[in-house]
């Protein structure tokens, strides 16, 4: 077995040994441990990975497709002459790439040839998948197909991770590194995430059979992972890591279970599934806290079934409104007959609040949901702020007259007014990447519109955020002082409806910098973005600190959808950096 000993060893006086060591990590490639030598010495196995992968990403182009083109195509025909490197041979016959059936078989050549003629380069998936279990073929089949749809560029970069991720799972094998922790919430996510309320899809809302299901299931956890656990009023599923020190104060963390309709495994799971992983690995070993450790797996955030959303943290914060157990579900089923059928008490909800004096703070892990990770290659990241949201209806009135007779300069055109206000939102909302401010019209209506008449009514939505409130409301106010002038220019009438006003959450700079140090510690550099979502974490900062940590995001950062995806070596990561900075937690001086 080789050990990064041995290979900071090699890498710093003897460069050939090192690449010798590392020859079958990236196919037929020796200039990149070549290369990754003079970053050595590494100061562990996430590190090193971290390396390798930064001297593929900033190799020049032409050894970029160098790299891609010396891995052999899927089930092509290198596999059947048998002329591939042993690696690649055992990958593919783990995927069971060799029993392809005739139609598998087939499908695979025209994907590999169709694949072939877009982006002349081979395609290239790192099959052994997320867990390191493997791919069926048919997941094999389907992503190819996905993938072929990509644009070059995107899929240039697509390959060049999946050959990181090839080589993660290489190296190891060759060290002899499992991510323990990482392959148990995997396989927790993996087995809630199979059960919803929709065939085919992943949807669990709040107190439905499958939500009490998954509550149960989340409690029996922490019961084994040594926590003292019940589920409150709201659903809320609690488990308590009681230090030995009665009197001490608690450390929050946590996420939600609930899912949108046709959601995905991770998002909201991962930061209650991990720190159970977390919470297990220390009952083993005896180990505990100074403080106690609380993890809340939150009943509802997403506002699915009641259309009204962080009800479970609302609770905890003691800001539940008790008006909306009058709301209805779908069914006319109101939030209060859910909450008693499910064998709770409305009125034990305002219990539920927490006494802030007794808390030390919140830190919530939370899959991306974005490819903000992904295109730096850096597994995690550390939140700055979640960022603050407005929301407004355009209503824009104008005259909806023959679209043969009126002439260009006589018409009072509502969507070509929307046009312009559409771009002039991408424009000013592209002039501040740092505080993270995004801008997007997501619906966009000509009601009653025909092909002969002029738009007379546009109907847009506007949804604004920033992590910085100023920086939110000096976008806001530079669009909607143009939409007046839009609508002054053209003759069409505005008229507004602001929806919604979110002040954005900032994380605490104390409990960043020890979310940071730990994850230095743990061979990454602490890089740190904004969350342009909302979490839970933004209603738990009205009681106490918090922080967040997110994990990187596969397939592009797409989330709310069954595609959202990261590994186990990702969540072992995750799981790693949050255990050492529990070890390591100092409360707030
Ligand atoms: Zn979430």
């Amino acid at each position: 077995m080789t050990t990064l000993v041995q290979l900071n060893d090699h890498a710093v006086q003897d460069v050939p040994a090192f690449v010798a060591a590392l020859h079958g990590i990236y196919e037929h490639s020796p200039w990149i441990p070549e290369r990754a030598a003079q970053l050595a010495p590494f100061a562990n196995l996430t590190a090193l990975k971290l390396a390798l992968q930064s001297v593929v990403s900033g190799a020049a182009r032409a050894d970029q497709l160098s790299l891609i083109r010396a891995h052999p195509e899927l089930a092509g025909k290198a596999a059947i002459a048998g002329a591939l490197t042993a690696e690649s041979t055992g990958e593919q016959a783990k995927a069971g790439l060799h029993l392809c059936s005739a139609e598998e078989f087939a499908a695979l050549q025209q994907l590999n040839s169709d694949y072939n003629r877009k982006f002349s380069f081979p395609f290239i998936l790192a099959v052994k998948g997320a867990t390191g279990k493997g791919l069926t073929r048919q997941q094999i089949i389907t992503t190819f197909t996905r993938r072929l749809r990509n644009q070059p560029e995107d899929e240039l970069h697509e390959a060049l991770r999946q050959i990181g991720r090839i080589a993660e799972m290489r190296l190891n094998d060759l060290l002899g590194h499992t991510p323990d922790m990482g392959a148990t919430i995997m396989e927790w996510a993996e087995q809630i995430g199979a059960w919803s309320e929709d065939d085919d899809a992943l949807t669990c809302t709040y107190l439905s059979p499958t939500h009490r299901r998954t509550a149960a299931q989340l409690a029996q956890w922490m019961r084994h992972a040594g926590m003292q656990v019940h589920i409150d009023a709201v659903g809320n599923v609690v488990g308590r890591y009681l230090s030995p020190t009665p009197q001490a104060r608690t450390l929050l963390t946590g996420s939600h279970y609930d899912t949108v309709r046709n959601g995905g495994k991770y998002d909201g799971r991962e930061g209650i599934l991990l720190p159970i992983a977390i919470v297990q690995h220390l009952h083993e070993r005896g180990e505990t806290l100074p403080f106690h450790f609380e993890i809340i797996a939150f009943s509802e955030e997403e506002g699915v079934r009641f259309k009204s959303t962080f009800l479970g943290s609302n609770a905890v914060i003691g800001e539940f409104d008790l008006a909306l157990l009058d709301l209805t579900d779908r069914d006319g089923i109101s939030m209060r007959t859910v909450i008693t059928e499910a064998g709770h008490d409305v009125a034990a909800i305002a219990a539920i609040a927490r006494n802030p004096a007794d808390l030390l703070g919140y830190v919530e892990v939370h899959i991306e949901q974005g490819p903000v990770l992904l295109n730096r290659d850096l597994p995690v990241g550390i939140v700055t702020s979640i960022a603050g949201s407005s929301r407004y209806l355009v209503h824009l009135k104008g005259v909806a007259s023959h679209a043969g007779t009126t002439p260009m300069s006589m018409r009072k055109d509502a969507a070509a007014a929307a046009a312009e206000i559409i771009l002039y939102v991408e424009q000013r909302c592209s002039q501040d990447q740092h505080a993270a401010l995004v801008g997007t019209v997501g619906q966009l209506q000509v009601p009653n519109g025909s092909t002969n008449v002029i738009a007379g009514a546009c109907l847009l939505s506007l949804d604004i955020r920033a992590a910085q409130d100023t920086v939110r409301d000096a976008a806001v106010q530079d669009v909607l002082a143009k939409i007046a002038e839009i609508g002054a220019r053209r003759s069409v009438d505005v008229k507004l409806e602001n929806t919604v006003n979110a002040a954005a959450a900032p994380c605490a700079p104390w409990l960043m910098q020890q979310l940071a140090a730990a994850t230095e510690r743990a061979g990454v550099p602490a890089f740190e973005l904004a969350s342009g979502a909302g979490h839970d974490a933004m209603t738990i900062a009205r009681i106490t600190d918090v922080a967040m940590l997110f994990t990187r995001c596969g397939n592009g950062g797409i989330s709310h959808n069954p595609l959202e995806t990261m590994t186990a070596d990702d969540a072992e990561v995750s799981a790693q950096i949050l255990l050492d900075f529990l070890r390591h937690f100092q409360p707030k001086p």
